[in-house]
């Protein structure tokens, strides 16, 4: 059976400033340390599923500046599959200009560049080339056309859809309906539920609300809380592993991006939330972006102490 993942999505570059607390609308900190890290939600994706072990191919759009060839060939390095992916000429790569606070709280701002322009077309040529498809896994930082074409051709084609709808948005029914499943956090489930999950009861009830719009599998993500599922045999709520978190950017992707590994290895959902946890945790432990995104031996270690070895 294929192993193999779509990730659909952007690259970034992330510009990172620490400092004590995030600035309130009109004012200015004095922040400390700057880094600079490859980000983008859909390349942090498709690093969370190549160090999982998954067979990875990327779709993405960079723009002609350094910032572009630099960030498909650190993907390669990673073993990832990029030879759809676009550079396009006289656009820049995406930015993401990025606060993080003592708590590990952050605060983003992105550019798109290049994603932008990451629309049916392309998409449509993408699939045409693949044919050993087991997951195709898409957010929202790239068109919302080329989200829509991408999960209508895998689900023609028996491929199991993944959506990480982030960054927040109100989405058509159309959309969830062509959707395997769903990884919002707390304030993408707001956004598209009306319910903000406050409480494991609340999250139980907005992922109930997804799943009557067709979504198969609804993963509510909730941070240090650990995720809630909802799917036909009814709810699963499981708690995060125990870290100490210094940087939570990219939590959602590690844990998306292993999510989708697991299951293209052959693993219902269910049995693949708690290695999507361990990502999601390992990765809070340190600064960045891929940077913080875990191999498959610390995660699946994790996964061995948290919640046991059996599958
Ligand atoms: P996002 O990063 O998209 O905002 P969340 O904050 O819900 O999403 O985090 C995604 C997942 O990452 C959580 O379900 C959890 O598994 C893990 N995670 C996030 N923050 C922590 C934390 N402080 N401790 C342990 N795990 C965490």
């Amino acid at each position: 059976m294929s192993q193999r993942i779509l990730v659909i999505g952007s690259t970034n570059v992330d510009l990172i400033v620490k400092t004590d607390r995030l600035p309130l609308p009109g004012e200015t900190v004095i922040g400390g340390t700057f880094a600079q890290a490859k980000g983008g939600k859909g390349a942090n994706q498709a690093v969370a599923a190549a160090r999982s072990g998954a067979e990875v191919t990327f779709l993405t759009a960079v723009g002609d500046d350094t910032y572009g060839p630099e960030s498909l060939a650190a993907l390669e390095r990673e073993g990832i599959d990029t030879s759809c992916s676009k550079t396009v000429p006289g656009y820049a790569t995406g930015i993401a200009l990025i606060t993080v606070d003592v708590t590990g709280e952050n605060c983003i701002v992105v550019a798109p560049g290049a994603n932008a322009t990451l629309g049916p077309n392309q998409i449509e040529t993408a699939f045409s080339k693949q044919t050993d498809l087991a997951v195709c896994v898409c957010q929202l930082e790239t068109p919302i056309d080329g989200v829509e074409r991408a999960m209508h051709m895998a689900r023609k084609s028996g491929i199991t859809t993944i959506l990480d709808p982030a960054p927040a948005a109100a989405l058509k029914h159309s959309l969830l309906s062509m959707t395997d499943c769903v990884t919002p956090n707390a304030r993408e489930t707001e956004a598209l539920t009306g319910i903000f999950p406050d409480t494991i009861a609340s999250a139980i009830s907005a992922a109930g609300v997804l799943f009557e719009q067709g979504v198969r599998t609804v993963i509510i993500t909730l941070g240090v809380d650990g995720a809630v599922l909802v799917d036909e045999f009814g709810s699963l709520a499981l708690p995060a592993p125990k870290v100490t978190a210094v940087d939570t950017t990219a939590a959602g992707d590690a844990f998306t991006g292993c999510l989708g590994a697991v299951v293209a290895k052959g693993y219902p959902f269910r049995k693949a939330l708690p290695y999507a946890l361990c990502a999601g945790a390992l990765s809070v432990t340190t600064v960045g972006a891929q940077p913080s995104i875990p191999n498959w031996n610390d995660l699946n270690a994790l996964k061995g102490k948290v919640f046991g070895l059996d599958d």
